[in-house]
């Protein structure tokens, strides 16, 4: 199988840590059979400075044939006056609008090199490794009416809805059940159904879907409120949680925080199965276009190494592939190499290229196991 791939390396160091994927991506080309096609497109400011808009339909086709995007970072200072739909980060919205990309995967993984840098104690962090599932297209940031208006009295009064449907709920619960099956067969449930009508159809539909289909995963449902605390308390008590739009977006930040820097998050965004178990897919590092250091050689690559990983497992069904990336990246912080971000005392300060030489240097080294475990999602 040739697996089509879409590069949109997009504006500020996006461009930077894309190049080094793709010579990642080489790699697998050469030493582990990984047959492929990429092509390059523009997005973002890049593409409204030279297009005229965040994302053309020719790159949409492009995206849409494709059976996984990568994606690098968008926008930065030169295009922040811009009118709403001028602005790069509408290039996103409409890519996981169009590709149908409802559910976010959110890995918060501690390196045990990496424990001193997180904001918790080495002890809480060390090992840590969960999942956040987000639903990423509806709740309260789509929801109708979605307004603000004037009030008779001269007040003005703004409504963001808070909607989902069971089949919304359904869909993204099995996503993070088949996840769970893959990882220590765990979900936590997260939403408020102590306060929300959502909430109470979310556990419901949850619930209904986990007995129906998934009685073999371990469920617990908890609260979005104490799932925050507990994520700062004890994280390493979950393994899979799945959650809405807006506590996803808020409980997804506050595990990355676990994990250290933001150099080091990668995400996938998964849309539906088609009839062949085919699904739409983009890839990309948690971080944006870092206008403070890019063209400088500076940032981490390792975020979207990672995202690479993802989508090795994910889209790829290339387990072992995805894993030896990964040890590779963990055999690279252990031999003490370190951007800027991740910098500590007695290491070694590197660059972007070097960073993704000694990536490569460490595909080498490792043992390769058989490729083709064919499970994914
Ligand atoms: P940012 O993630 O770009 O940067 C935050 C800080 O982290 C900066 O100091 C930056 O230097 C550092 N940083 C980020 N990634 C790094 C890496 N790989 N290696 C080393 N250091 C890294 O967030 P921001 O500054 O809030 O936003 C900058 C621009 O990026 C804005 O235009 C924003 O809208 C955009 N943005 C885009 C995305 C995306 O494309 N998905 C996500 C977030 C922000």
């Amino acid at each position: 199988m040739t697996y089509k791939i879409l590069l949109l390396p997009g504006d500020g160091i996006g461009a930077e840590v894309i190049a080094e994927v793709e010579r990642v991506l080489s790699w697998y080309g050469k030493h582990r059979g990984l047959s492929f096609t990429t092509e390059t497109a523009l997005v973002g400011g890049a593409a409204l400075d030279a297009e005229g808009t965040p994302v053309t339909d020719a790159t949409m086709k492009l995206a849409l044939e494709s059976d996984a995007v990568l994606f690098g970072a968008v926008g930065g200072p030169k295009w922040d006056g811009n009118s709403f739909d001028k602005k790069p980060e509408r290039a996103l919205l409409r890519l996981r609008k169009d590709l149908g990309l409802f559910a976010n995967l959110r890995p918060a993984i501690c390196f045990d090199a990496l424990t001193d840098a997180s904001s918790l104690r080495p002890e809480i962090v060390a090992g840590l490794d969960i999942l956040i599932v987000r639903e990423l297209t509806g709740g309260v940031y789509f929801g109708e009416p979605k307004e603000i208006t004037t009030l008779p009295n001269g007040e003005r009064r703004a409504v963001d809805s808070q909607v989902y449907t069971t089949s919304e709920i359904q869909r993204i619960a099995r996503v993070a059940f088949d996840l769970a099956r893959l990882r220590k067969n765990q979900v936590a449930s997260a939403e408020k159904s102590n306060v929300m009508v959502s909430g109470v159809l979310w556990r419901e539909e949850v619930t209904k879907v986990h007995k129906a289909e998934y009685a073999d995963v371990q469920l617990s449902h908890i609260l979005a409120d104490n799932c925050a605390m507990q994520l700062v308390r004890n994280p390493k008590q979950f393994d899979v949680i799945v959650t809405d739009n807006l506590f996803g977006d808020m409980l997804s930040d506050e595990a990355a925080q676990a994990a250290g820097s933001i150099g080091m998050l990668p995400s996938a965004s998964l849309g539906a199965k088609d009839a062949n178990g085919k699904q739409k897919a983009l890839y990309e590092p948690v971080h944006g276009s870092a206008p403070d250091i890019a063209g400088k050689g500076l940032a981490n690559p390792l975020a979207c190494i990672l995202s690479l990983a993802m989508c090795l497992r994910y889209s790829f069904a290339r387990v072992n592939d995805a894993v030896l990336l990964e040890k590779a990246v963990e055999k690279v912080l252990n031999d003490g190499l370190r951007t800027g971000d991740i910098m500590q005392p007695g290491k070694t300060k590197v660059g972007t290229k070097a960073m993704g030489d000694a990536v490569l240097a460490a595909l080498d080294a490792l043992p390769n196991e058989a490729a083709g475990d064919t499970r994914s999602i």
